[in-house]
């Protein structure tokens, strides 16, 4: 293990070791009702993690009848026995003295944040009632879902027999989508999630804009640190000098927004040089002439004035990846929406990689397996008559997945069709979607807000109902059927009762589902009888997976060498360097690099990450994970801060090139930033009243991105386009 690594899991311990002190007092302070108050000694109960949607397998341990901690299960392939420190630290959730309490329905005028508290029964009728007016005047299609995470399986189940197919995620048009559109095009399946990269056999690591170790996703960060043990040979591309690249052989500060032409003189070299896998090309590729042909201006020399990377050093980084192909990994990334270009850089990193030969090789990208548990046998659910309402006419020809600004659209204009309702399960939409004012104006439009949450977020604060649900470790969910190296099902399952009025999201879609009369659709009285049915049906024992929280499947082949077929479901069932369906729909079809606009002169672009102790802005109450980091910074280089005067430590305001200005941030001055950009942590700068402990700590970059670019191809919302200066300075 490297010493960063070495000292990142000395600060996890001791993060453990600081929750078992803290997590007594807020215990105290919350007045913590256990399942089991009563009895003593410490009881363990296998669970699975919900601080973010990676789904780590856990144990939970109760003390004396009081949750105590939280640790990996051994079992798990995703924790392999470790939590990250959001996961350790995720106790603090039940303890939070900010989340939600009862059912909460709105005395006045939207966003005012004046509620009453309502019983259930009260909130569901109201709810059901709305709904089915909305149906009845514009049809089922009026009614919208937003959902983030497993916990959304059941809402999502009874929104479909209520007869809406309008259910969208941020992950997809505000995320992951372009990646995800940009490798389909190209080998015809999704990295997916958790990604397919097989990191910890990857001899050569190329990361670009991808922040391992910021970016806490347990198991990716785990095989960084394996491959970076083993002697990987890492490349890191970032205007930012991020915690990866510190692992880095090659750093390489970018540019903002150029990274398509560094990765077209990448190709250029790799190709030029006939340092590609040859055989694995002309095997399973299709249009690599007209491929080779088009990259041959895009030389370093050409790329140099785009990107500011020698072209020495480009030349060097692409024998460096050519040195160890197949085992050569260029991590796709995940938040993939930056600049308006992105399936299209996407698709050059599917092609970089299908240079290298990594597709279904090992150290590359390995092919996901799965259990086969079947899904409950429930009646079909209602046809649409309308169809979706994000996406009108397919004007974005390549999007596989609801686009969630496509609904506010509809939601705005009317158009194709009215959008009445919106129910919010799990994602605060004033954080996840750019241009917060297009939000509070669709909003305005709407006969029902209900927004299912377990704090009361910006987005709660201008609902009609708010519901409380219970935290992950006071409630069951869906079973955990994982696409994934090694083929499981994992279980959550209640550790702790919920302390107040919360309830679970399957109790509250059940109820909702009565309500609306389509009980038909929940036949099970109880959702360990839904389990017991679904396992039943691949073999497995519903007591088993509560003992273990986890059960293996068989080992299965994951790559081409162990006999997974090498098929590729595009039109030519071949890896298209060239792409006759983008021709086709009248796109490049080989990635064309396009200049980014810049900013106006004193302004520097916004660019924004995660920290490994928060997920999004939803941790910022939970005690523990807060006593880490409070408040977020804005990181200036010093050239930028001596032109405006500015002191590390300072508290300044942002305002970008729309005149809007943010909450007070503190100026981090710093060599690890190009001169031509800021970044901050996402998530911070709390508006919602009931966010006590976060309320007006650092500043929100969500409010600042007033301007974004939609990507042509299938609709993501490009958010990297804003740039800041810095107004008001104060001690
Ligand atoms: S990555 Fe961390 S926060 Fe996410 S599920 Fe795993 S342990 Fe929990």
């Amino acid at each position: 293990m490297n010493s960063l690594s070495r000292r990142k899991f000395l600060k996890i311990s001791g993060a453990a070791a600081g929750i078992a002190a803290t997590g007594t007092a807020l215990v105290r302070a919350a007045g913590n009702t256990s399942r089991k108050a009563a009895a003593t000694g410490v009881r363990k109960i296998p669970t699975f993690c919900d601080i973010c949607f990676w789904k780590c397998g856990a144990i939970a341990s109760v003390k004396d009848g009081i949750l105590w901690k939280i640790e990996g299960n051994p079992l798990d392939p995703l924790s392999r026995g470790r939590l990250c420190p959001r996961g350790t630290g995720g106790i603090g959730a039940h303890f939070d003295p900010d989340r939600l309490r009862a059912p909460l329905m709105r005395k006045k005028t939207r966003g005012e944040e004046e509620w009453v508290e309502v019983t259930w029964d009260e909130a569901l009728t109201f709810i059901a009632k709305k709904m089915q007016t909305i149906k009845a005047s514009y049809g089922p299609e009026a009614v919208a879902l937003f959902s983030h995470g497993i916990g959304g399986n059941f809402i999502k189940h009874t929104i479909k027999a209520f007869g809406t197919p309008n259910i969208a995620a941020p992950s997809f048009a505000q995320c992951r989508g372009p990646r995800d559109v940009g490798f389909r095009l190209t080998f015809g399946e999704d990295v997916s999630s958790p990604e397919r990269t097989d990191i910890r056999n990857a001899q050569c690591l190329v990361l670009i804009g991808c922040h391992l170790g910021e970016n806490m996703h347990n198991t990716q960060v785990q095989e960084f640190a394996d491959a970076v043990g083993n002697g990987a040979s890492v490349i890191v591309v970032d205007p930012r000098f991020s915690i990866a690249a510190s692992k880095a052989k090659y750093y390489l500060p970018i540019k903002p927004g150029t990274d398509l032409a560094l990765v077209l003189a990448w190709m250029n070299v790799i190709v030029g040089e006939g340092l590609y896998d040859k055989e694995y090309v002309e095997k399973y590729g299709f249009g690599f002439d007209q491929f080779a042909a088009y990259i041959r201006h895009c030389t370093p020399e050409w790329a140099y004035p785009e990107t500011g990377i020698d072209p020495e050093l480009v030349r060097a980084t692409a024998r460096e990846m050519a040195r160890y192909r197949p085992a050569t990994l260029v991590h796709p990334g995940r938040h993939a929406t930056w600049y308006g270009d992105d399936t299209q850089r996407s698709r050059a990193l599917a092609l970089l990689n299908a240079l290298l030969g990594s597709w279904g090789r090992k150290g590359g990208f390995y092919y996901p397996v799965s259990m086969d548990v079947p899904a409950y046998p429930y009646p079909p659910y209602p046809k649409t008559e309308k169809g979706k309402v994000d996406n009108p006419d397919h004007k974005y020809p390549f999007a596989h997945e609801t686009i969630t600004t496509g609904i506010r659209d509809g939601t705005l204009t009317g158009q194709p069709y009215p959008v009445k309702g919106w129910l919010v399960y799990a994602t605060n939409l004033m954080h996840a979607l750019p241009n917060e004012q297009e939000t509070i104006k669709a909003i305005q439009n709407l006969d029902l807000l209900v927004v299912i949450d377990v704090i009361p977020s910006e987005i709660a604060g201008w609902a009609d109902v708010v519901l409380p649900e219970s935290v992950y470790l006071e409630r069951f969910d869906d079973l955990n059927v994982e696409w994934f190296r090694d083929p499981f099902v994992a279980l959550r399952q209640p550790v702790v009762d919920a302390p107040h009025e919360q309830k679970p999201n399957w109790w509250i879609a059940k109820q909702l589902a009565e309500k609306l009369d389509l009980g038909e659709y929940y036949p099970w009285s109880d959702i360990e009888d839904y389990f017991r049915t679904r396992l039943s049906g691949a073999g497995l024992r519903y007591d088993e997976l509560k003992a273990r929280g986890i059960i293996l499947g068989p080992k299965q082949p994951n790559y081409f060498d162990e006999g997974v077929p090498a098929q590729f479901p595009t039109p030519t069932g071949k890896i298209e360097f060239t792409s006759p369906q983008l021709a086709q729909a009248g796109f490049d079809p080989v990635p064309v690099y396009k200049r980014p606009a810049g900013g106006p002169a004193g302004y520097y672009r916004l660019l924004f990450g995660r920290a490994p102790v928060h997920s999004f802005g939803r941790t910022h109450t939970n005690r523990i994970l807060s006593d880490m980091m409070s408040e977020n910074e804005v990181w200036v280089n010093p050239v930028t801060a001596r032109r405006h005067d500015l002191r590390d430590g300072q508290y300044v305001r942002l305002k970008n090139q729309d005149g809007v200005s943010s909450n007070r941030i503190k100026v981090n001055v710093t060599e690890r930033i190009r001169t031509d950009c800021v970044y901050m942590v996402h998530g911070f700068g709390h508006t919602a009243r009931g966010l006590r402990h976060a309320l007006g700590k650092g500043a929100s970059d969500a409010q600042l991105i007033t301007q974004y670019a939609t990507d042509p191809l299938m609709g993501g919302t490009a958010m990297n386009i804003n740039f800041v200066t810095f107004e008001a300075q104060e001690a």
